[in-house]
């Protein structure tokens, strides 16, 4: 006889949606769980976005100042961000959730000038690679023999195909994973240009100090900008804050549980538990040594677990400046020299008000200092006076007739902005040892340092490997 359970409706499956669609959870709302669960969206998953805060956008968020709503013009950012036209993902993204880069972000031509206008690098439009090669011939405030000297360099990095495939030359001689600094010297680079274009560079790109940068994560730096389309160089500048650049529109198409920091995720058969709540597919977007402590135990895992917590990070300062009167810099980001001994730590300094176009009567400047573990213990005000004291003095010499009266000045240092970029890194890659499980974060095995653009391509692709993987639907 015909058993009339077999006949009535499917019940709804715990890891599935009412309309049917297959759940995932995200537990991360940075920029590369954002983008993850753009990607689960796009192939049909109804999306839980978990994140332990309350605004989205991970250390790439919109923070509150501590001076209150009114003392700048424009909402503070967790630190002042840059973009390069090589971001082709994280502008893809963008335009695939309708937020416009090309009226959000300010793009300019690669121009690299210090504030006391004494060093200039720009490249000119002309086809790659020549804009890179003409840009390094055409340095203003370097000797004819540094500029020689940094072109043969970039031309031999590319010789060797960026240190990507093989160890070429430069490996053998430093006789295993090279750091940047041992990489100028192998590439006799003079002290001059190292000291104005490849530490702040390095600085920069890797949030990590030359001697103790990998060199091949420079490398992919340069390749990236300088052996690619002309535009990859291109510089972005965001016109607003950063949490409305995308972050916010993408958690808008999704179900987001603001400060709800995960705790528990367990992996069973058929589904996977986000603190006890069912899911066909789960993605880790939270730093690394959170992801070990999230993943469930597994033999296979604790290598991966080990690695995770072997990450060391390094933070980033901002100093966010308002003036008393308008002040313009001559370009939106110009480079300031360092001078350590007398707190002068601030390696570039943007202008807010050009860039967000807010307030004509004030002037706005955020400085950023990177690897910035010389502030590390110490008071903020000593730190933050070191710091306008270089900008009145670099800042002087622009034409502008001197800085005016700063009426208040916010000091913001993430003591975890990126994970130090050292040679012989282990960096896992999105998979787990489950197929319903994926990891994704700037820390990933991107070949890219600690970047906006590694979190999106990290998240992108953790999200299109679980959605891929047969049998988890
Ligand atoms: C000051 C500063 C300046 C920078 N400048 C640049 C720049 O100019 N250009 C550039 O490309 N990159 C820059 N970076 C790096 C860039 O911000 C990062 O690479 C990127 O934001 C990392 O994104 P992510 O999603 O991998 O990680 P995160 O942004 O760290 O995201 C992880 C998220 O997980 C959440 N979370 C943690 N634990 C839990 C839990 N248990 N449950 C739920 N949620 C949890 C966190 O709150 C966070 O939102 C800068 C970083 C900083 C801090």
């Amino acid at each position: 006889m015909e058993d009339l359970r077999d006949r009535r409706p499917d019940p709804v499956a715990p890891d599935r949606g009412l309309n049917g669609a297959p759940r995932a959870a995200v537990v991360g709302a940075g920029w590369a769980g954002l983008a993850a669960a753009h990607a689960l969206a796009s192939r049909g998953y109804a999306v839980t976005v978990y994140e332990a805060a309350r605004e989205v956008g991970g250390r790439a968020r919109t923070v509150a100042s501590r001076a209150g709503d009114n003392a700048f013009a424009a909402p503070l950012d967790n630190g002042q961000h840059l973009l390069l036209g090589a971001y082709t993902d994280t502008l893809a993204l963008m335009r695939e959730l309708g937020q416009d880069p090309d009226t959000l972000l300010l793009r300019a031509p690669l121009r690299l000038a210090s504030a006391d206008g004494r060093f200039a690098l720009r490249a000119p439009r002309l086809p790659s690679p020549l804009h890179g090669a003409a840009a390094l011939l055409g340095v203003r405030g370097l000797s004819a023999g540094a500029r020689w000297a940094a072109l043969r360099f970039v031309l031999g990095l590319r010789r060797q195909k960026w240190l990507a495939a093989g160890q070429g030359e430069t490996f053998a001689q430093a006789g295993g994973s090279p750091t940047v600094a041992h990489l100028l010297a192998v590439w006799n680079q003079p002290e001059e240009i190292i000291i104005r274009l490849w530490r702040p560079l390095c600085l920069a790109a890797l949030n990590t100090p030359p001697e103790q940068a990998c060199a091949r994560l420079f490398a992919a730096v340069l390749r990236d900008s300088l052996d690619a389309p002309r535009s990859h160089s291109d510089l972005l500048l965001p016109r607003c804050d950063l949490s409305s650049l995308w972050p916010r529109a993408a958690a808008a198409r999704h179900d987001l549980r603001p400060g709800h920091a995960v705790r528990e995720v367990a992996v069973e058969d058929e589904q996977v538990r986000v603190d006890g709540e069912p899911y066909a597919a789960a993605v880790l977007a939270v730093p690394p040594g959170i992801a070990a402590r999230l993943l469930p135990p597994h033999p296979e895992m604790t290598a991966v677990q080990r690695a995770l917590r072997a990450f060391r990070h390094l933070p980033i300062a901002t100093l966010t400046v308002r003036l008393a009167a308008p002040f313009r810099l001559a370009f939106p980001m110009l480079m300031l020299t360092e001078d350590p001994a007398r707190g002068h730590l601030g390696q570039w300094v943007f202008d807010r008000r050009a860039l967000l176009g807010h307030d004509t009567a004030h002037g706005e400047l955020a400085v950023v200092v990177s690897a910035a573990s010389a502030f590390e213990g110490r008071d903020r005000a000593a730190c933050a006076a070191g710091l306008l004291d270089q900008l009145r003095e670099q800042l002087s010499g622009t034409g502008a007739s001197g800085l005016p009266q700063v009426e208040h000045w916010e000091l913001l240092i993430d003591k975890r902005a990126t994970f130090a970029a050292e040679p012989d890194l282990a960096r896992p890659g999105n998979a787990t040892v489950w197929p319903r499980l994926a990891l994704c974060g700037d820390w990933t095995d991107t070949g890219y340092p600690g970047t906006l653009e590694g979190a999106v391509r990290s998240g992108l692709h953790a999200g299109r490997l679980l959605a891929d993987t047969q049998g988890i639907r």
